[in-house]
């Protein structure tokens, strides 16, 4: 049975495009065609599978542009984000796989002086890879790159909210002349294919990422096939601003992070805490920040930023900035309803909210919109408690000129990632969180461990 499903273009809030979603035979025939295929993926060496991710690579960088606009109509990233970090994402995660399969050993002895001791890293089977709307190429390659270097086939899942990226994505695969059965994409809701695939029995791998909601269905239907499992899911990061550092310039850098891509980041550092001596200071430069950010439609370069991506979410990020005024923070910039002159599009005003308390809605829930929460901390130990009051521990952020205390609450923060005055994180880097943040990292060799075996085979010398 098919059932029609439309696109929608955030910014104008029409139909653009029209997907099918899958049904129960379509799962098990993307599964069955994936198993076909394993026995010879599995069995390629790894420097085959390194030559078809350079083939793809090829493709992808020749048709960013496609890929841009795709990802700019599907979820309302402005044309030089989706071009820039939203496709760049997938170039740059299919070269860091390139590399460490360049690097990895899939046999070799358990230790060097233990003779008839070897180990062999080997694919872990079929992968179903089920992923979100938010940065859809960065997403999709992390999960696709790192099954195709492991030697996994797969079954792809995106959201039927940005469908399209996906596809365009699936026929560079096809242009890259990856055989067939290796990956296979399947368009559907969560309640459908999605909850197939993490039944399915002849699934090995599930590689999700989005809600925490999504995640813990996701775990608890796998866990009946003992499937492994890896989860990337919501985050509430801290962003630690001591009064030792450019209040002005970490200030203005924590809140255009957390704006970026309209604030739909899982790692988005959304709570900004300020040492108290310099809050006054930091909440005015978040608010003059805000009111700075230009909100306007996607298909404009430049860099304002966009909708954010559908109905439900707009109503979502509504319904939170409410909470926050109702509970008592202090609005310095933003607020409900659309931005001045806007009547159509999902558009959010950037919002920032001071003197927010723990207990509050919006400290505590993933807003996923362009909303900053903000409060003061009297002192180190003050800071690292706020920062871990967190059911999440995705990213976090440290803004201070002394090494040393950056070193020392590092250490403190339970977080997958610690970020300190504005650095990036380098290319390979292990992807992922502590707590309701998920299990398991992405990215690099980190990434392409999450679907491998690890055999023993002693005896043979
Ligand atoms: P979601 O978790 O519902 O959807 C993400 C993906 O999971 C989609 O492909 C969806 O079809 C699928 N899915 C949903 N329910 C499923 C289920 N029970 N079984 C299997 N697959 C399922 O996320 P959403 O509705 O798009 O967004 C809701 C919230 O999730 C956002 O407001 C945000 O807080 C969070 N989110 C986080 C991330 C992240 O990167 N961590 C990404 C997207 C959304």
């Amino acid at each position: 049975m098919v059932r029609p499903v439309p696109v929608i273009n955030p910014a104008t809030e029409e139909a653009y495009a029209t997907i099918s979603l899958g049904g129960q035979q379509d799962t098990n025939m993307a599964v069955a065609a994936a198993q076909s295929a394993f026995g010879d993926w599995s069995s390629s060496t790894p420097e085959i599978r390194a030559a078809y991710l350079k083939a793809l690579l090829a493709v992808y960088e020749r048709r960013k542009a496609d890929m841009a606009q795709a990802i700019s109509d599907e979820m309302g990233a402005p044309i030089d984000l989706a071009l820039g970090d939203q496709t760049g994402a997938g170039s740059s995660h299919l070269a860091s796989f390139i590399d460490a399969l360049g690097k990895m050993n899939f046999e070799r002895p358990m230790q060097p002086e233990l003779a008839g001791q070897d180990l062999r890293l080997e694919a872990a089977g079929v992968a179903a890879l089920i992923t979100p709307w938010n940065w859809p190429m960065n997403q999709i390659v992390l999960k696709v790159g790192a099954a195709l270097a492991a030697g996994c086939t797969m079954v792809l899942k995106p959201s039927e909210i940005s469908p399209i990226s996906a596809m365009v994505f699936a026929e560079m695969i096809d242009e890259a002349g990856i055989p067939a059965g290796v990956f296979n994409l399947l368009n559907g809701d969560g309640a459908g294919v999605g909850t197939m695939l993490s039944g399915h029995p002849d699934v090995d791998v599930i590689s999700f990422t989005g809600s925490t909601r999504a995640g813990i269905a996701i775990g608890r239907i796998a866990a009946e096939g003992i499937k492994r499992v890896s989860l990337e899911l919501g985050g509430k990061s801290p962003n630690l601003i001591f009064d030792d550092c450019d209040i002005d310039a970490a200030a203005r850098r924590g809140t255009l992070a957390v704006f970026n891509n309209s604030g739909q980041s899982c790692i988005a550092p959304t709570r900004m805490l300020v040492e108290r001596t310099a809050y006054d200071r930091a909440v005015e430069i978040a608010a003059e920040t805000a009111k700075q950010t230009k909100v306007d439609a996607p298909s404009k370069p430049g860099g304002h930023i966009g909708p954010v991506v559908s109905a439900a979410q707009f109503d979502k990020v509504q319904r939170l900035i409410q909470s926050g005024v109702d509970q008592g923070a202090r609005l310095v910039a933003g607020g409900v309803g659309r931005p001045e002159g806007m009547n159509r599009g999902w558009f959010v005003k950037p919002t920032v909210f001071a003197d927010v308390t723990p207990d509050m809605t919006i400290m505590r829930e993933e807003i996923f919109g362009p909303v900053l929460t903000m409060m003061p901390f009297e002192d180190e130990d003050h800071a690292v408690a706020l920062a871990n009051d967190t059911e999440y521990g995705l990213g976090s952020y440290i803004q201070s000129d002394n090494p040393e205390r950056a070193r020392r609450i590092a250490r403190q923060i339970r977080a997958g990632m610690v970020q300190v005055n504005g650095s990036g994180r380098a290319a390979g880097s292990p992807f992922g969180g502590y707590k309701m943040s998920g299990i398991g990292r992405e990215g690099g060799v980190w990434g392409i461990e999450e679907f491998l075996e690890i055999k023993l085979i002693s005896g043979i010398k």
